[in-house]
């Protein structure tokens, strides 16, 4: 399997998607062709385990970049690490309606079933180059956790993860500050997560010192990320198939950077009968306005009860545009960079949407309504879920023409304490584990958001 960006450069193989993450003319690699599942293959999953699902699926994306028990120990080790032996549940909700639970990895966030994997596939991939890198990121809350959970005691990897200082919930700072990774630091800076982003942006442009510190992110962009996000889309199927006898699946999926999502587009693309990718956002409608009006422009980003979705921007777009303009480089280049210019994406035109929406529909949740769903879910079901969850399954609710339908659980309600307490009145206990984290030693540093205070921080902690 060879890869391109969305811009034209390439083609590569996996292990240089894994080193780049950004392709160097800007863009985002995508596989150049999709590999289908033949029907029995589809029907044989049923009896795979999640790992050997993983692996079936995972494996021509591969190719010769990790060997293929190299590639087994990988994926087996890091769903050992999830608290469920089915590591992504997908449980009965209503009739025709279905959550799957992706929050059982060590972060209580979906970001751990792709980062367990990212982390040992980056050290392995360093260590065959025999080079050591710096991964430098900026988080508002779970992807910092899941990176660092997922990277902790790599021999070959330092970890830089800024996070606004006072502005993330305790239990996300808490599980960034007691990794006891050595090669983890976390960065309290004294400013906004826009502040983080920005020095995150400046160092990366500062090409000297990314050279000199090797600097990679693991954001989601990176091709690895997506790749074992898939593996659930086949996973929920291949466990309620018998209960959709001759009916296509919907997914609801709650959007931010539009990497889920397109996860299930892949999957999709590689022979998994799906009837519709219900993109759910939140106020930040980006994604909506487009699905729904050809109105791809930047708004402000307001913020909500689900944080992680609170994204103007997605990122993971431009490879569905990719495809949108028939996988033409230059075309995507030019309206990216009108895109750049005037906030606002040319229209897509009339067949080109119709095609799209064939596959994709949208809804827009509102605060109240995430909030009435969590409790609704809460009073009548017994459930209790996290307000991503809650968009996800008020979007699945608005549309029952679209059922069958699995609505992701992204994170587990625990994250989010006080928009539940604000929705149910309930505070949950935690466990053993999370009782022991909150009590455990703190190790980060406290800088000011100067970009250059930082990089000299970085050049002495490596
Ligand atoms: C990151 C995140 C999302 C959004 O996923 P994207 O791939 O960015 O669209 C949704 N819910 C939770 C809990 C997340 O952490």
């Amino acid at each position: 399997m060879h890869y391109i960006s969305t811009r034209g450069f390439g083609p590569v193989n996996f292990e240089t998607t894994v080193l780049d993450g950004l392709a160097p003319d800007g863009g985002l690699y995508v596989p150049t062709s999709y590999p289908k599942l033949s029907r029995e293959e589809l029907d044989e999953l049923s009896f795979l385990s999640y790992e050997d699902m993983a692996d079936k699926i995972m494996s021509p994306f591969i190719g010769d970049s990790i060997p293929s028990d190299v590639l087994s120990n990988i994926i087996k080790t890091a769903y050992s690490k999830f608290n469920d032996i089915e590591v992504t549940p997908v449980v009965q909700y209503e009739e025709n309606l279905w959550l799957m639970e992706l929050f059982h990895g060590p972060t209580f966030a979906f970001k751990d079933v792709a980062m367990q994997f990212l982390g040992p596939v980056l050290e392995y991939t360093l260590g065959q180059k025999g080079q050591t890198a710096t991964v430098i990121g900026a988080t508002s809350g779970d992807t910092g956790p899941a990176a660092i959970e997922g990277l902790k005691n790599s021999e070959n990897i330092n970890v830089f993860m800024l996070y606004p200082h006072n502005r993330t919930s305790a239990i996300q700072r808490m599980q960034m500050t007691t990794s006891g990774g050595q090669n983890i630091f976390p960065i309290a800076v004294e400013g906004t997560f826009d502040d983080c982003q920005d020095i995150v942006k400046e160092l990366f442009s500062d090409l000297a010192f990314k050279e000199q510190v090797n600097a990679t992110s693991v954001n989601s962009i990176s091709w690895a990320r997506l790749l074992p996000q898939m593996v659930y889309y086949f996973f929920a199927w291949s466990r309620i198939r018998d209960m959709i006898t001759g009916k296509d699946l919907t997914f609801s999926v709650p959007t931010g950077n539009f990497g889920d999502a397109f996860a299930g587009y892949l999957a999709m693309q590689c022979g998994l009968p799906i009837q519709s990718i219900l993109v759910a956002t939140n106020s930040n409608d980006i994604l909506d306005r487009f699905f729904k009006d050809n109105d791809y422009s930047v708004q402000k980003v307001v913020p909500t009860r689900s944080p992680s979705m609170d994204i103007q921007v997605a990122s993971n777009f431009e490879r569905l545009l990719f495809d949108i303009y028939g996988r033409d480089a230059d075309v995507l280049k030019h309206n990216m960079q009108e895109f750049k210019n005037n906030k606002n994406l040319p229209q897509v035109n009339a067949l080109q949407l119709d095609e799209v929406r064939s596959i994709f529909t949208s809804h827009k949740v509102s605060e109240v309504e995430t909030l009435k769903m969590m409790s609704e879910s809460d009073f009548t079901h017994n459930i209790v879920i996290d307000p991503h969850t809650a968009v996800g399954l008020a979007a699945a609710k608005a549309h029952p023409e679209l059922k069958p339908c699995v609505s992701l659980a992204t994170a587990h309600p625990l994250k989010f304490p006080s928009a539940l307490k604000e929705a149910t009145a309930k505070e949950l206990l935690f466990d053993d584990d999370l009782d022991k984290m909150m009590k455990s030693e703190e190790k980060f540093d406290i800088l000011p958001p100067e970009t250059d205070t930082i990089r000299q921080y970085i050049l002495d902690n490596i």
